[in-house]
Parts: structure tokens; C-alpha cells; sequence
């Protein structure tokens, strides 16, 4: 007797796949942070936008855009070089919606009209970023170079004029024409060199003036770049040894004629995520530069877009986090084992607890972070520069680890690929690597404290009175006060010097604005002295249902 086949609707004890979620609003502390940190007039748009990000036809892009990588075509049909990158519709689909938002410029809108920056803009761009990352992490990185880019032009005036009408249009249009000739432009950046990426001042890259030179005179570039993303962006900025040291270039891709800009594409990168993103490997044969900033200045040039790029990251790294956890907990509510939900076992309930506490650490640091960029005054100004490479280390080294053990709780489903989250679990390594990796990070931090030590009491001084109230904490800061003491003469106290002041200062703010219950667990187990290495230890006593409850996704 033939059995009977199982009916398709057999397949029970399955959770439902994680589509058509609003980010926005299912994330409380993500709405929490947006308010904090002065965006809450955004809360409509990134309402709209939270439900586009998360809707089975824009998740399902980000499938797409990833299962069919980008190409190199190097050549036409008749053996013309053409060096063009080609992408599945779906990447293209993904840059719109991204720039359709206003992720690339939305913070600069202001210089068009010539007022002053709205105040949390740049807490509304990121709160987006932050979902767009969820949505599809690979077109998030030009996306990231172009918003960038903006604050190293504003060393080129007159070229800033003519691009930034360009930049502001919020559409995208990936056509192979020159500048001269589009209304909405990408921009990219190439510092990365064989020979090494932290070490910039190793460039071999050389820059020859052709009229004279100077800020807005044209070079001819020549040499290459090791790591060239986006490469089908409009121009980058890139680095070169002009006679005055190392500069930074405005160089488009195409010249205004059209033809190819002495830019040659290699190869691609064949990377273990970020795959719908193409990263090159690009020769240039004297290729035309615009001099942006002076010559000899190209570090202090482009840093100015570096440091733009580092917020994204840990913005990114978050939001990633923030998937991971809400897929975990979406999971352990729907699954059964033992005649129990997962959710509802001790043990699972504390591994999904504590990296709870890991995502609402990681959104409050990320989001204090950006409001930062949105405000001048001295405080946020010692917060940016001194936090910026502490929260960029802390999160984007957090995100891995979290990935991994979210990725467990789904069981063998979470290892297979068809369920979504092997990409998730490649695509965060990346933020920790590129614009800076944790030891360069680690050595930016001590070179602020060793320049400017006043910088450190500015930042330790806004945890406020739960600094000095709170026993943990206040032992916390006394241990970064000591670490500190040391900079000058020995790195190797940096990493520790960085991780205490990241969890201090998430402790601080969760202290102030999160649940007794989140802030509690977490003081206990980050800066309550007790052994832990994996998560779901030393959560004995906190209330672990409370802390899943607010981290789950809140579905309508
Ligand atoms: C997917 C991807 C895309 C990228 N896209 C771009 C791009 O568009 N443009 C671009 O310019 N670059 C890009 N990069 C390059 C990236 O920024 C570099 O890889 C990164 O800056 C590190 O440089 P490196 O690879 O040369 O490593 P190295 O500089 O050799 O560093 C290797 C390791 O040594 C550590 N280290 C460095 N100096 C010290 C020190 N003094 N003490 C202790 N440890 C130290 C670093 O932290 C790192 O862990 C991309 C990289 C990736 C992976």
C-alpha cells in the first residue's frame, strides 16, 4: 500500500517567514531612540518607510540583487574596453527606493536652500539607514560613499555648486553618461592600495598637474586602488602623491565626452558577503582629477567623509543586529519543543535576553552617536570625536558574535540558505573591516586622549548623574580614568580602554532611558564583574521575559 504523500500544509511548527514587518514600528527601541535624539517630527516618513523596507517585495529584491551578483564587462562585442559593472534590476530597484528616502543626501538638503541644518537630520537619515541595512545591507555602501562624499566636497566650493544639485535629486539613475549630462549622481572612494589600506601614506598613486597647480586644477592620475566599491558610481574621491604629498581628487569616471576616464576595472572582488555590492580592483592611467582641499592635505580631506562613513557602519552594524534578534525572537515564538515554545524555555529565553540587551546597547550607542553629527555645541562635538571610532569598534565587533548565536536559535533553519539568514551572518564581518578596523579604531581613540585629554572628561561627563550614583558605572569610569593614564606610553591598554568606554556609556544611557529591567541586566552582566563568554550567562536573576518581550517585534 503507497503511503500517503504529506499535504504542503503539513509543515507545522514552523515559525512564518519574517516578511511584511514594519521596521519602524515594530522596533521600540529604535522609535525610543528617534525621539530621544530629536527626530521624532520624522516618525511618519520612517513609518512608510519601515513598512517599505520590510515588505516581501523589497526583502525579496535584496534576495535577488544577492543571488546574482554583479558582473565585470570589460569589453563590447568588438573588443572595445567598456570596463562596465552589470547588476541584477533588483540592485537597481534597491538604489532607488534607498534614494527615493533620501538616504544619500537627505542631511545636506539644507545647503540648497541655504538655511541652517534641520535639527535631527541626521538621526532621521539613520534611523532609515538603519532599515535600509535590514532591507539589503550590499546598496547601502554607495548609498553611505555618496551622503559621505558631500563633506569632503565642501573643500571644492565651486565644484561642491555644480555637483550638489546632482547629489540632492532623490532619484537614481545608473546610466553610462557623462556627469555633465544626468540629473542624479552616485560617488564612491578610492584610498585602498595593495600595499596597505590603514596606512594611506603608503599610497604609490601619482598625481601630475596638467594646467598648474593648486585647489580646483586638474591632475593626471596614475597607479591604482585595491578596493574600489561602487564602481560604477559617478566619480570618486580619491587618494595620490601630488609634489605636495598625499591629496585628495575629485576624478569622474567618464570624461564629458562620454568616453572612459583612464579608469580600468580589473576584477571584482569575490567577497564572503556584501555580494550584490561590486568592489573592484581599478588601474588609472592618467586618469583627470579635480585637487580637492590642498595639495599635500588629502588625510585631513577625506577624512571628513571617513569619519561620515565610520557612523554608517555602526548605524548598519546595529540595524543588522536588530534583524537578527527580531528573527531569533519571531522564531522562539512560534516554535515548539518539549511541549513548551522555545520562547518559554529558561534557557532560551536567557540567550535571547541577553543579546537583547547587546541590540539595545548597540541602537543607543549608534543613535546618541548621530545626534552628535546633528548638533555643534562643545559636548556633542568631544562626543563625536572621541565616540564615532568607540561605538564604530563596539558595534560592528558585537554584530558577528550576535549573528552567530541568533543564526543558532533558528536551529538548523537558520544555517540553510532559502531562510535568509546565512547572508545576514556574511554580510556583518564587513562593518568591523573597512573605514577603519578595531585596531585602527583602538589607535584613534588613544590619539585623542593623548592629544586632547580634556576630550575624554567632556564624553564622561554626559552620562550624567548615573554616572556617579550608580556603583558599577561610577567603578567603571574610574577604571577608563586609570586606563587612560596610560595612552602615552602603552597601547596595548586601547582595546580594553574602548570596550569599558562603550559599555559604560551604553549603561549610562540605558540608566537613563531604557526599562529598570534592561538597564539593570545589563549594568549586572557587562559591568558587574562576572564570568561570562557566551551569551545566556549570569541572567539568573533578571527578568528575561521582560527584556524578550520589548526586544520582540511589535506586529500589528
Ligand atoms: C568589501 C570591502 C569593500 C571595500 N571598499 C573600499 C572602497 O570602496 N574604498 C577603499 O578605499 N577601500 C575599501 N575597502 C578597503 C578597506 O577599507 C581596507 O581593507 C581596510 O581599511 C583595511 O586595510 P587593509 O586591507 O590594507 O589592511 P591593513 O591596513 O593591512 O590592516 C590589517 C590589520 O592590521 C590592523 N592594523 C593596522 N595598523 C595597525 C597598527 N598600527 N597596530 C595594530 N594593528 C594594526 C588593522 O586593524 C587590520 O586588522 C574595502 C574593503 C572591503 C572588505
Amino acid at each position: 500500500m503507497s503511503e500517503r504523500p504529506i499535504p504542503d500544509d503539513e509543515a507545522f511548527n514552523q515559525s512564518p517567514p519574517f516578511v511584511d514587518v514594519n521596521l519602524f514600528t515594530s522596533d521600540i527601541a529604535l522609535r525610543e531612540a528617534v525621539r530621544r535624539e530629536g527626530a521624532a517630527w520624522a516618525y511618519q516618513d520612517l513609518t512608510a518607510f519601515g513598512a517599505l523596507a520590510g515588505s516581501a517585495a523589497s526583502l525579496e529584491l535584496g534576495r535577488l540583487a544577492n543571488e546574482h551578483p554583479p558582473e565585470l564587462e570589460s569589453f563590447d562585442p568588438q573588443g572595445r574596453r567598456i570596463d562596465r559593472v552589470e547588476f541584477h534590476p533588483a540592485y537597481h530597484q534597491l538604489m532607488e527606493i534607498s534614494t527615493a528616502q533620501g538616504l544619500h543626501c537627505s542631511t545636506w538638503e539644507h545647503l540648497a536652500a541655504s538655511v541652517s541644518p534641520k535639527p535631527g537630520a541626521h538621526v532621521a537619515r539613520c534611523a532609515g539607514s538603519y532599515m535600509a541595512a535590514q532591507m539589503e545591507a550590499g546598496h547601502c555602501c554607495p548609498i553611505t560613499m555618496t551622503h559621505a562624499a558631500v563633506a569632503s566636497l565642501r573643500h571644492a566650493p565651486d565644484l561642491a555648486q555644480d555637483l550638489l544639485p546632482k547629489i540632492f535629486a532623490r532619484a537614481y539613475d545608473p546610466s553610462t553618461v557623462p556627469i555633465e549630462e544626468k540629473a542624479a549622481i552616485t560617488l564612491g572612494m578610492g584610498m585602498t592600495e595593495r600595499q596597505g589600506g590603514t596606512d594611506v601614506r603608503a599610497n604609490t598613486t601619482r598625481a601630475e598637474t596638467l594646467d598648474g597647480a593648486g585647489p580646483g586644477k586638474v591632475y593626471a592620475i596614475t597607479g591604482h586602488k585595491w578596493f574600489l566599491s561602487s564602481p560604477m558610481s559617478d566619480a570618486f574621491l580619491v587618494l595620490a602623491q601630488a609634489k605636495g604629498g598625499l591629496s585628495c581628487f575629485f576624478l569622474p569616471r567618464l570624461t564629458s565626452d562620454g568616453s572612459l576616464n583612464g579608469l580600468k576595472l580589473q576584477r571584482l572582488k569575490d567577497k564572503l558577503g556584501n555580494r550584490s555590492n561590486a568592489s573592484a580592483e581599478v588601474e588609472f592611467d592618467r586618469a583627470q582629477g579635480v585637487l580637492v582641499g590642498e595639495e599635500g592635505r588629502g588625510i585631513p580631506t577625506i577624512i571628513d567623509m571617513v569619519t561620515l562613513t565610520r557612523l554608517d557602519c555602526a548605524v548598519s552594524s546595529a540595524g543588522l543586529m536588530r534583524q537578527a534578534i527580531a528573527r531569533a525572537i519571531q522564531h522562539a515564538r512560534h516554535r515548539s519543543v518539549f511541549q513548551k515554545r522555545l520562547i518559554d524555555q529558561p534557557l532560551m529565553a536567557q540567550v535571547l535576553a541577553d543579546m537583547a540587551l547587546d541590540v539595545e546597547a548597540a541602537t543607543a550607542l549608534a543613535f546618541r552617536l548621530t545626534r552628535a553629527f546633528d548638533d555643534d555645541s562643545e559636548g556633542d562635538a568631544a562626543y563625536r570625536r572621541l565616540m564615532t571610532p568607540v561605538t564604530k569598534y563596539w558595534v560592528c565587533k558585537a554584530a558577528p558574535a550576535l549573528a552567530y548565536e541568533a543564526m543558532e536559535c533558528l536551529g538548523g533553519n537558520g544555517y540553510v540558505e532559502d531562510g535568509g539568514f546565512p547572508r545576514l551572518y556574511r554580510e556583518v564581518p564587513v562593518n568591523g573591516i573597512w573605514e577603519g578596523s578595531g585596531n585602527v579604531m583602538c589607535l584613534d581613540v588613544l590619539r585623542v586622549i593623548e592629544r586632547e585629554p580634556e576630550t575624554l572628561s567632556k564624553v564622561i561627563v554626559q552620562f550624567g548623574a548615573v554616572a556617579s550614583a550608580e556603583p558599577r558605572l561610577k567603578q567603571a569610569v574610574t577604571r577608563i580614568e586609570a586606563l587612560a593614564q596610560d595612552v602615552g606610553r602603552d597601547q596595548s591598554v586601547a582595546r580594553a580602554l574602548v570596550e569599558l568606554l562603550a559599555l559604560a556609556a551604553a549603561a549610562a544611557l540605558l540608566a537613563r532611558y531604557a526599562p529598570r529591567h534592561v538597564s539593570d541586566a545589563f549594568l549586572a552582566t557587562r559591568l558587574g564583574g562576572s564570568w561570562r563568554n557566551t551569551y545566556g550567562a549570569g541572567l539568573a536573576s533578571a527578568n528575561t521575559s521582560a527584556i524578550v518581550d520589548r526586544a520582540a517585534p511589535q506586529l500589528s
